[in-house]
């Protein structure tokens, strides 16, 4: 007899378990199902290095930003260990010497260190702020919207569209303008309209790159600064980047104890094979290893292409469904590099390796537009960056449970390697690809290389064999235009619900994903418990009559 359950939900990422929560929540007997040995998937904290077990780092994800406060509060995540550190400002040193760095809420100290550079781009930061207010005051709270199906004549989804609709009546022309700019510059072109100094564009072009297979000229790419710099996420809390204390695995450990605290069973080591669909609806799940299980619900939070492709199989799929996700885009060519030092940076800009203010937020390496440029153009051309380019943090400048006293982690998300690296895993090119990474801090802080006592390198076909991540892209696929909003994972199918009756969708690859924020988990459940509502209400003897 298969085990039975009100609802199962494949994946224990924190997508899976902010999903089980709710669901839990709402009294469903529910059941995690992860394929690993550890739930977390993308955040995660390891202990890479056999020999060091006291060095844990936050393997690949690394800042917390956009998890709404709805989230934090409903699952009472804080009771549960939940504690974020809010970073330092962003910090660059130049090889050709100098320094600049960027507060995201100090006018004064922005505009002195800027000043340095430019006077002019000085002047125009904080409109330059206030113009991203104006901006995450529209997008902020779409990300908390369940996409309507545009275009869908169904009543719910045309009711959808109207209230969308409405609730923007208030936008002008302006903000229309502005919106439209964001969704289809370069973050080139739009840097270019309103800095001058090389330095200030670098700093500021860096979050409009993160993750994604695009350069900073492609157009695009100023939507993906938005995504990663506006953090008012709707419900009046401007968030900042901030390190969770334990690393990014904490975080998910959070959500897996409130989960276990609704009452969800959380099973490790159990990976799908497939969903088993009866009728045009999910049934259950099979095992890899032969077991079954039951439920009516069932939400998937992996990758679209082996949620769908794989484990429901395009025969129950409509075709052009299946075609969306067969062609849905998702490389990004990142490398993760995490460090354990025996002491922080020296930077020649900023002497000593005390801790210091510069040590405390992003630690960066990408001195330009053209810089980040150069290696997305080598990775495009099929070779590794010859200087690729680092949003480094080092988290432990607060964070002191992930290294023995005196010592420092330090965690450089990177890019690019070629496209096609998840395909083999290219061990010795993409050490030698960290040896250069390293080099490069070592320019501009010439104690780096000598102050590394361990240094592990995740690349794309790691993060795909080993995390599920197919390409090796961060979010489960591309933050491009052509895949956000309505048509994320494919249009027809945004509202977190699937060709598949029963069958929920809730990983990155839905609207709001990427990132760790829990929302495409949270609207998951919520669709599956209001159509949960919607059978009963219409078995019940007033709907009937
Ligand atoms: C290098 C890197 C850096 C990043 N940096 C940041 C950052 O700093 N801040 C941020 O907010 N976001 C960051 N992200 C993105 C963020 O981590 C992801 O968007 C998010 O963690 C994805 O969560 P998820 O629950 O949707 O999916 P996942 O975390 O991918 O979870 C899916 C889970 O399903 C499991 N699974 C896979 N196949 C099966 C199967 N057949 N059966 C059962 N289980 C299965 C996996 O093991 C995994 O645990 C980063 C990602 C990467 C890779």
């Amino acid at each position: 007899m298969a085990a039975t359950y009100d609802a199962i939900v494949i994946g224990g990422g924190h997508n899976g378990l902010v999903a089980a929560s709710y669901l839990a929540r709402a009294s469903a007997r529910t059941v995690v199902l992860e394929s690993r040995h550890k739930t977390g998937g993308a955040a995660t904290t390891e202990c890479p290095w056999p020999d060091a077990p006291e060095f844990k780092v936050t393997r690949l994800s690394y800042v917390m930003s956009l998890m709404p406060p709805t989230i934090i509060n409903d699952l009472k995540l804080a009771s549960h260990g939940y504690k974020v550190y809010p970073m330092g400002p962003y910090y660059q040193a130049f090889p050709e010497g100098g320094s600049l760095k960027l507060y995201a809420d100090d006018a004064q100290r922005n505009y002195e260190s800027v000043a340095k550079w430019s006077k002019k781009d000085a002047e125009a930061m904080p409109l330059w702020d206030a113009w991203l207010a104006g901006l995450a005051d529209v997008l902020g709270p779409m990300l908390l919207t369940a996409p309507p199906n545009i275009g869908s004549r169904k009543p719910r989804d045309l009711l959808g569209t109207l209230r969308l609709a409405w609730r923007h009546r208030g936008l002008n022309v302006r903000t229309i303008a502005d919106v439209t700019r964001l969704m289809t510059m370069s973050i080139a072109d739009l840097l270019d309209d309103w800095f001058e100094s090389s330095q200030v564009k670098g700093a500021l072009a860096l979050n409009g790159v993160i993750g994604t297979w695009a350069g900073p000229y492609e157009p695009g790419t100023a939507y993906v600064m938005a995504h990663h710099s506006i953090g008012d996420i709707g419900d009046g809390h401007l968030g900042n980047w901030g390190f969770p204390e334990g690393g990014m695995g904490a975080v998910a450990d959070a959500i897996a104890a409130a989960a276990r605290g609704f009452g969800v069973e959380i099973r490790v080591n159990s990976r799908i094979g497939r969903v088993l669909v009866e009728n045009g609806r999910a049934i259950g799940v099979a095992l890899e290893n032969g077991d079954e299980l039951r439920a009516n619900t069932i939400v998937t939070t992996l990758h679209p292409r082996t949620a769908f492709l794989e484990h429901v199989g395009e025969k129950n799929l409509p075709a052009d469904f299946a075609r969306d996700i067969r062609t849905w885009k998702t490389r990004s060519g990142v490398v993760k590099i995490n460090l354990a030092l025996s002491e922080l940076p020296n930077f020649t800009a900023d002497p000593g390796s005390e801790l210091a203010e510069h040590h405390t937020g992003a630690v960066e390496m990408a001195p330009s537009m053209e810089f980040i440029e150069q290696a997305f153009l080598d990775a495009r051309e099929g070779k590794p960056a010859a200087r690729p380019f680092s949003d480094g943090v080092i988290p432990t400048a607060f964070d002191k449970t992930l290294c023995p006293e005196g010592t420092h982690i330090m965690s450089l998300f990177t890019q690019w390697v070629p496209s096609d690296w998840n395909l083999e895993p290219h061990t010795a090119e993409l050490e030698a690809y960290a040896d250069r990474m390293i080099e490069l801090y070592d320019e501009v802080a010439p104690n780096f290389k000598a102050s590394i006592l361990h240094r592990d390198v995740v690349g794309p076909y790691q993060m795909e064999q080993e995390y599920g991540l197919i390409g090796g892209n961060i979010f489960h696929g591309e933050l491009s235009l052509e895949q956000l909003f309505h048509m994320r994972p494919a249009p027809g199918y945004a509202d977190y619900r699937t060709p598949i009756g029963g069958l929920y969708y809730g990983s990155s690859a839905t609207h709001a994903g990427g990132g760790v924020c829990g929302i495409p988990g949270w609207q998951a459940a919520r669709a599956a418990l209001a159509d949960r509502n919607v059978t009963r209400s219409a078995r019940s003897p007033r709907a009937a009559g």
